[in-house]
């Protein structure tokens, strides 16, 4: 055998960069499902089930396509229980002369998969992933020198180096930036009775026989499986991708940021995880985005807000990890020690948007981002939980988490933990945010306006709380001095309140 191409299961893509001169003559495909990948953190049923059936539908299409194959499957009997030590047991057989990896997602698997190649005396290549538009060293190289790093210009960079609205050297419409026009909420009446439903996708018999494995060894396993409805081939991503662009993405940029209850897709796009299994490419969603703008079928506003989160965030988010691993999972800037409550694995709390967000995040492994910023983990921040505690849980829970992306947007964006580089200040609100974004506030036994008392609002109470713990550090920050001199007018009586009411919250 000449070469071994190495297959993870967040690198679904036939024409991913180490099958560039693939021959099925002389190469073969190494892929295997072991029970470490679901158990380094304790992750969710969805969450499995999305990387195990994704896997076997490109087996299949391997096979159709002529590549000879090697697929350890977890319900044999010889599995091992590590990545690694699968591919040393499986070197020792087939004996290669080189393996050829894509950069993984996650440093640690790396890490392992060189050290396996290193102890069996096998050389391995690493190639560039293409399922981005930028490489780690273009990040880099974008990084240096600067003090601070900001991703509007990072996404000003990239909209000019790969000409995305653009009309010549001016961004589209004038702006690059069209928020001030985003982030309504819905009226009384919510997002109306014809809010499109992204397409469903009936488990086929490959996806039913991960079901009945998930349920089987990993039943203690946190999450549901009896909605599970994702795309899980390249055909039925593309197709999601279609109906988002014409169904969802016209009202995309207005409701971005709003929650309705009972409502988890709203005009989201739901193709993170198609995205980053690499069903998709980067660069032909925001293509498709970029044309339905340009064909006048969807608001510029629209169309620049999601362009942004894929060609800024996403990419932003990725040059961070890779530039910082490993030291970076380590950081706690804010010193949160706290335990994560258990609440957050069963969604069985008194907060009605925590237990909205908690329960919808269980069934399908999904929240939108303002639920996951600004509930689940504005929470986890306000209460001071300890971000390695944080970080393991949405790495549990999401079926779109993969290490690259969801540590800079745990650690960085939401818990602060690496003292603002991903964000130039700490995301903190009162309850009062969230009873803006929802009519969640509406039918919960808390008032989002009262900071003590039996009524309080946990969010209120942890935001003067957390103001109180860090008023030092923020006293003279640019973005944040002025909610810290909100304090002035918090008298001694009042700050010993919140202090007793805050930790009385913090009792398990
Ligand atoms: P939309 O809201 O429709 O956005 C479109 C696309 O933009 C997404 O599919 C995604 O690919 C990209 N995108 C949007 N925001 C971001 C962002 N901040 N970083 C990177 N890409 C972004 N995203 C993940 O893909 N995996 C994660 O594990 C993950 N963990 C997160 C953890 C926290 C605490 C927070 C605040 C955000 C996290 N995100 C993560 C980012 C974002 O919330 C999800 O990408 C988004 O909710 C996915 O849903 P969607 O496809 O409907 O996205
Ligand atoms: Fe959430 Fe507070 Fe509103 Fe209740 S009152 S839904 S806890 S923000």
């Amino acid at each position: 055998l000449r070469n071994l191409v190495l297959v993870l299961g967040d690198q679904l893509d036939l024409q991913a960069a180490a099958f560039d001169g693939f021959s099925a003559e002389h190469d073969a495909v190494w892929m295997a499902e072991v029970a470490e990948e679901s158990t380094h953190v304790w992750s969710s049923q969805p969450r499995i089930a999305v990387f195990l059936a994704a896997m076997r539908h490109f087996a299949r299409a391997l096979e159709a396509a002529g590549r000879p194959l090697h697929y350890r499957r977890l319900d044999a009997n010889d599995t091992q229980p590590t990545l690694a030590a699968q591919l040393r047991a499986d070197l020792a057989t087939l004996k290669p002369q080189r393996l050829l990896l894509t950069r993984p997602g996650d440093w640690r698997v790396l890490q392992a998969l060189q050290d396996a190649a290193q102890a069996a005396g096998v050389s391995m290549e690493l190639r560039e992933d293409r399922h981005f538009f930028t490489t780690p060293q273009d990040f880099a190289r974008h990084a240096q020198g600067r003090k601070g790093l900001r991703t509007e210009y990072f996404y000003r960079e990239q909209r000019q180096r790969f000409r995305v609205l653009m009309d010549g050297d001016q961004p589209q419409g004038g702006a690059w930036n069209f928020d001030a026009e985003n982030r309504e909420a819905f009226g009384p009446e919510g997002p109306g009775f014809d809010l499109p439903q992204p397409p469903h996708f009936e488990p086929d018999v490959v996806t039913r026989e991960v079901l009945d494995l998930v349920r089987r060894r990993f039943a203690d396993h946190p999450g549901r499986l009896d909605r599970f409805a994702w795309p899980l081939t390249r055909a039925q991503a593309l197709q999601a991708l279609q109906a988002f662009i014409h169904e969802r993405l016209p009202l995309f940029g207005p409701y971005q940021d709003a929650i309705w209850p009972g409502e988890p897709w709203l005009y989201h796009a739901q193709l993170s995880a198609a995205l980053n299994l690499k069903l998709l490419t980067p660069h032909e969603v925001v293509a498709a985005a970029e044309a339905a703008v340009r064909s006048g079928r969807v608001p510029i506003a629209s169309g620049e807000g999601f362009i942004r989160q894929i060609l800024g965030w996403r990419e932003y988010v990725r040059g961070i990890y890779w530039t910082r691993m490993p030291g970076y999972a380590e950081g706690n800037a804010l010193q949160a020690q706290h335990d994560l409550p258990a609440w957050y694995w069963t969604g069985d709390t008194d907060m009605a948007c925590l237990r909205d967000a908690l329960k919808q995040t269980l069934e399908h492994g999904y929240a939108h981002h303002i639920q996951r910023l600004m509930v689940t983990g504005l929470f986890a921040l306000l209460y001071g939980v300890e971000p390695r505690q944080v970080h393991a849980w949405y790495l549990s829970v999401y079926v779109d988490a993969v290490e690259w992306v969801e540590l800079p947007n745990t650690l960085g964006m939401s818990q602060y933990a690496d003292g603002g580089l991903m964000a130039s200040k700490p995301y903190i609100a009162t309850g009062k945010y969230i009873s803006r974004q929802s009519p969640l506030c509406g039918s919960c036994r808390y008032r989002p306006d009262e900071r003590v008392g039996a009524r309080a609002c946990p969010f209120t109470t942890l935001y003067w709380d957390f103001l109180l713990r860090h008023e030092a550090r923020f006293a003279n920050h640019p973005r944040l001095a002025l909610q810290v001199r909100g304090l002035a007018r918090v008298d001694e009586a009042e700050r010993a309140r919140i202090r007793a009411q805050a930790d009385a919250l913090r009792v398990p």
